[in-house]
């Protein structure tokens, strides 16, 4: 086989693999914003980055600031009535929960090989390799918070508030994270 066949027939393997969620290709740079992903709030966060082609406007999710009922108006198109301690109806200050969407899709925990800028308004805060050290269950914390590990030679609380503040980033995947 000729070198120019060889290459088409591992571009075609890597295409697939892509394809089939199994790499991201390497010469794509994902835009986002990094996170503090926490399941459940219990087991502890994890150092994360939200794809920015799944952040969304929210339009459809409220939240009434007198009774505290939450409004979903992809599923329910009418407001919804619930006996106790609610507003009569027609009563409530509903008004959006948050500005984004952020889809579940679009969630990568970082891991060994990734590579992730962080920016502030255009400013490089932090580039590099991600490289983690990891921890047993509840052992480590940071500001209180459970964590499963953290960044090597790089400066716990620092680094936390990188995350636990969403900044502009960017994102090399050494594979696809789920
Ligand atoms: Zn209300």
């Amino acid at each position: 086989m000729t070198k120019a066949g060889e290459k088409l027939i591992k571009a075609a393997g890597e295409m697939l693999a892509v394809a089939r969620g199994e790499i991201e290709p390497a010469s794509v740079t994902l835009g986002g914003r990094t996170s503090f992903h926490s399941e459940t709030g219990t087991e502890g966060g994890y150092w994360a980055f939200q794809d920015g082609a799944w952040i969304k406007p929210n339009t459809t999710r409220f939240y009434c600031f007198k009774c505290n009922m939450y409004w979903d108006k992809s599923r329910d198109n009418k407001e919804p009535t619930f006996s106790g301690n609610y507003c009569q109806p027609g009563e409530h200050d509903f008004q959006l929960i948050s500005k984004e969407d952020w889809d579940y899709e679009g969630l990568h925990l970082l891991e060994d090989g990734d590579e992730l800028s962080v920016f502030d308004k255009g400013t490089t805060l932090w580039s590099g390799v991600i490289k983690l050290r990891q921890f047993p269950l509840f052992t480590e914390n940071v500001f209180g918070f459970w964590i499963h590990s953290e960044q090597i030679d790089v400066d716990r609380e620092w680094w936390a508030e990188l995350f636990m503040t969403p900044h502009e980033a960017t994102l090399r995947p050494k594979r696809k994270a789920r």
